[in-house]
């Protein structure tokens, strides 16, 4: 037994068991981090279920950024720009997954950070704001004000932050929020694998794409638009159908899907 708790402490120890030449390596370094998210208690349990359901889609969509997600990623960033009060909401998953890059976008947009959970505790709140800070972002998590029309802890906002946006871009965001959010009259942008969720139907623009593409692109796009102009900017939102970006993610499923059974049945 003695053995065991020593063989065990030092698994535990090691800070990453998965060697850079797995093939599935990014997968399981983005599962690493949740985990590691846990310990610091910025992740809940529930939130690494939440990322099985993403993983799954991202597996069917073949794992990259395809033409209609980079598509909605800069109508989501022009949007931003033409916003008076654009807002990122942070949950405990984003904190995580891409920390520097939701630091970098939030700089490049001129949009707060704000820390929304759905497992909500001040002290959790607290901790995720704590740990983005690292980063540089500007935090908000004053939790002094509600969103009426919901009754989980995602309800509970900042005054200065999504309580008065006009745009709020929600990775990873759960249905009942998303309504809420269009119901109070802000423009809705999510990022989901998804593209059946409610969150995915009923966002003004979804981005179908892993996060840890999606903000790396955002920010791409958030320096080549650096200097555009407001027309420039409107003629790139101007036109934009969510619709087609959720059918195209879905066709895209269905034919991956026919493809891969195709080629894996005939090896094996
Ligand atoms: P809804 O309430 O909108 O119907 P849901 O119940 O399917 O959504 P939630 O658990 O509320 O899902 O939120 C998690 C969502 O985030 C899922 O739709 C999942 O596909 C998506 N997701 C998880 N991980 C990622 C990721 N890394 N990148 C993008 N999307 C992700
Ligand atoms: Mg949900």
């Amino acid at each position: 037994m003695e053995e065991l708790n020593k063989f065990y402490k030092t698994i535990c120890n090691l800070p990453c068991m998965i060697p850079k030449d797995h093939p599935r390596y990014e997968s399981l370094m983005m599962r690493e981090r949740i985990v590691e998210g846990y310990k610091m208690g910025i992740t809940v349990l529930q939130g690494l279920i939440a990322h099985g359901r993403g993983e799954m889609f991202d597996y069917v969509l073949g794992e990259k950024s395809h033409d209609f997600a980079l598509k909605a990623e800069k109508v989501a960033v022009a949007l931003m720009m033409l916003s008076k009060r654009p807002v990122i909401s942070v949950n405990g998953n984003t904190a995580v997954l891409v920390p520097e890059e939701i630091s970098e976008l939030s700089k490049l947009l001129n949009a707060p950070l704000e820390v929304n959970v759905f497992h909500f505790s001040k002290e959790r709140v607290d901790r995720i704001k704590k740990y983005l800070e690292r980063f540089g972002a500007e935090v908000l998590a004053n939790c002094d004000a509600e969103l009426n029309g919901l009754s989980h802890g995602r309800r509970i906002v900042d005054r200065r932050g999504i309580y008065v946006a006009d745009t709020v871009l929600v990775p990873l965001e759960d249905g009942d929020r998303c309504e809420i959010l269009k119901k109070h009259g802000k423009k809705v942008i999510a990022i989901d694998l998804n593209p059946l969720s409610r969150t995915a139907m009923m966002a003004d623009v979804t981005i179908v794409d892993n996060i840890v593409r999606a903000i790396p692109n955002m920010i791409k796009f958030a320096k080549k638009l650096r200097d555009a102009s407001r027309e420039e900017l409107e003629e790139i939102v101007k036109n934009y159908d969510n619709r087609k970006t959720l059918r195209l993610a879905l066709e895209t499923i269905r034919d991956n899907l026919t493809k891969i059974a195709e080629e894996k049945l005939r090896d094996i």
